[in-house]
């Protein structure tokens, strides 16, 4: 077991991710490289590299079709889902299906085109989270509890975890975020000594993506899940989109422009949108200023916080229908409720929080943690305690789920029979007993569904598994136990058995459409490692590139700035010098082998040709 300062808690974002460790008593949410304490789930791909993070976001205006975002959206689902392909739509990359039905990503890298699952896409963000990490604590890290959304289907859990797999990381536990944002709230309730009794807080988390309520009860150090509702397409970007589409609606209109055709030009405007948005949780009113938008026209234009919100208000109004819902599954009127938490960016929005304290007769939300960071603190507490913290303060903290989905199987006519149904605290396990429908059947086929839906073919198709070997009997005769068991991370694991005269046969789901093989995560976790090599590579023959371009033009300057060197001399160590830069411009992407050996050669020439006594000293970065 690691020593728990080593594991971490990632909040694997739709449009940010954050990581945070337990040391010393507290949580430290890790800044990255740029000191930015959230990363942006984003990768890049170039003619010569690979960008994760800051650095992917910050050219995605100008290579749009190659900075992919929203890989979080894409996770665990079929490429045929409406919402994928929806969402499509709005994305200046591409994905097509494969033979599966799975999304792929398509890019080109280096000039060629590549194909990457969203799996693998996250496990980018998730490389990047954990050299964070690393580069924090100075240690290589392995162990990590993860972040997923409550109502994240089995399929979209899994595929978290296969994510986390491929990045290099042994995910102790797959946690829903409104647990981990609850966590946050406990710790910081139990350092203020407000954590008396029980209480019942629900968990608001509007974030970029994904919207998500929970209802906990806390005890003490015990959280327990007492309902969840959310809505996976559900956030920020949906906001940001409202006002991209008002703004491209008011070109056409005004200057008779779309610029929805350029997806570089739309990409520029959806940024300024996000930037306007945030300004205009502060401010009444704002202004987009984009030079050069669309064919080379500059754009000007205002936007009111009023006009924002009256863009919106259906969204944010329903919003408090999921709270509602929330609370009726939950069985628990809104009275009841001592603390509203605030968790997400998108909460910052006045009108959100306004029709939330509303909704709540008035109460004051309690904004006491950080709505970006929250996440990341829950999970970091999780690790800890998950790889054997001792800390008093946290080591009895035990985290009850519930399962946001039914789940159960297809019995006859496509009727969907629920074995689990939502809301039940997990871990679980529960049976059925199931009999055969035909004379002599050989065996039996189950099909593994989760939804809500009466109809089976209406819900979510996890897997089938099929039984063999059961002994020959009348209709009505054999008996099957089907067993379905979730664990901890939210997984289901199902088997079925049939126990007549002591045949005892298992099984478990073997056609689990979408998902990656464990051969398909092998190769992922080997590119993972070649792309992490070619990173290196890039990085060190560009720093020895900077290093003999400095090299030469420090010398440039001393030699220019010498009195005491005679005119032939110099004009020699100025040509070799101006051949060196000459020689850098026309090849930018060398090896640093070959910039180190000539940076040598100039090294030596400039040291045959000027005399030490001259005093010329120049200056080497390494
Ligand atoms: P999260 O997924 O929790 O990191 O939330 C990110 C979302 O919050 C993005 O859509 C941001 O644009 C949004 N956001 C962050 N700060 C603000 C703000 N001050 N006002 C409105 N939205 C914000």
């Amino acid at each position: 077991m690691a020593g728990y300062g080593l594991a971490v808690g990632i909040d694997l974002g739709t449009t940010y991710s954050c990581v945070g460790v337990w040391q010393q008593y507290r949580v430290e949410i890790i800044g990255n490289d740029q000191g930015n304490r959230t990363t942006p789930s984003c990768v890049a791909f170039t003619d010569t590299e690979r960008f994760i993070g800051d650095a992917a976001r910050n050219q995605a205006a100008l290579n749009p079709q190659n900075t992919i975002f929203d890989a979080k959206r894409l996770i665990g689902r079929k490429f045929t889902d409406s919402t994928v392909q929806s969402d499509m739509k709005l994305w200046p990359f591409k994905v097509n299906g494969d033979m599966a039905n799975k999304p792929m990503i398509v890019v080109n890298y280096k000039g060629v085109a590549k194909l990457f699952s969203p799996e693998e896409l996250s496990s980018m963000v998730l490389i990047k989270m954990k050299e964070i990490a690393e580069n924090y604590v100075g240690k290589k890290i392995k162990d990590a509890v993860v972040t997923v959304p409550a109502h994240f289907n089995d399929s979209q859990r899994q595929a978290t975890k296969d994510a986390g797999t491929i990045a290099g990381l042994n995910v102790l536990r797959i946690l829903v975020e409104p647990t981990a944002a609850a966590v946050a709230y406990g710790l910081d309730q139990k350092l203020t000594n407000s954590l008396a009794g029980e209480k019942i807080v629900l968990i608001f988390d509007l974030g970029g993506g994904t919207f998500d309520v929970s209802l906990l009860k806390i005890e003490k150090d015990k959280f327990e899940v007492i309902a969840t509702a959310g809505d996976t397409h559900l956030g920020g970007e949906d906001f940001d989109n409202r006002m991209v589409n008002h703004f491209v609606e008011e070109i056409k209109l005004k200057h008779k422009k779309d610029v929805s055709l350029n997806a570089k030009s739309l990409r520029r405007l959806r940024n300024h949108c996000e930037r306007a948005k945030r300004i205009l949780s502060y401010n009444a009113m704002t202004t987009i200023d984009i030079d050069s938008l669309y064919d080379g026209f500059d754009y000007s234009g205002k936007i009111s916080r009023a006009k924002f919100e009256d863009l919106n208000l259906d969204m944010f109004r329903s919003c408090l229908d999921i709270v509602e819902k929330c609370l009726k599954d939950g069985g628990m009127d809104k009275s009841k409720v001592h603390d509203v938490v605030l968790v997400g960016g998108s909460t910052r929005i006045p009108k959100v929080q306004q029709l939330l304290q509303e909704f709540f007769d008035g109460k004051e939300l309690c904004k006491s943690i950080n709505p970006d960071e929250a996440v990341a603190y829950g999970a970091a507490i999780e690790a800890a305690v998950l790889s054997g913290a001792t800390d008093n303060i946290i080591r009895d903290i035990v985290l009850l789920d519930v399962t946001p989905l039914s789940l159960g199987i297809e019995s006859k006519g496509e009727v969907m029979t629920i074995i689990i149904p939502r809301n039940t605290t997990i871990p679980t396990s529960k049976q059925s007993i199931r009999v055969n429908c035909h004379d002599y059947q050989k065996s039996f086929l189950f099909k593994v569904y989760e939804g809500e839906r009466p109809c089976s073919k209406d819900n979510n198709l996890l897997g089938e598994l099929t039984l063999h070997g059961i002994p020959s009997g009348l209709r009505g005769e054999v008996k099957v136990i089907v067993t379905f068991n979730i664990d901890l991370n939210g997984v289901l694991h199902v088997t079925a058995e049939c126990k007549i005269n002591g045949v005892k046969t298992n099984a478990t789901i073997t056609n689990d459409k979408g998902r990656l093989t464990a051969n398909e995560i092998e190769r992922m976790i080997r590119d993972a490692e070649t792309y992490r090599a070619e990173d290196e590579l890039f990085k060190k023959n560009i720093k020895a590139m900077n290093a003999y371009e400095d090299y030469a033009y420090n010398l440039r300057s001393s030699i220019r700035a010498s009195c005491n060197l005679n005119p032939a001399t110099k004009m020699k160590v100025e040509n070799a010098i101006q051949e060196a830069i000459q020689w850098v411009n026309a090849n930018r992407s060398a090896e640093a082998a070959e910039y180190n050996s000539r940076k040598s050669d100039l090294r030596a020439f400039f040291n045959s040709m000027i005399p030490s006594h001259t005093g010329i000293k120049i200056e080497e970065v390494e």
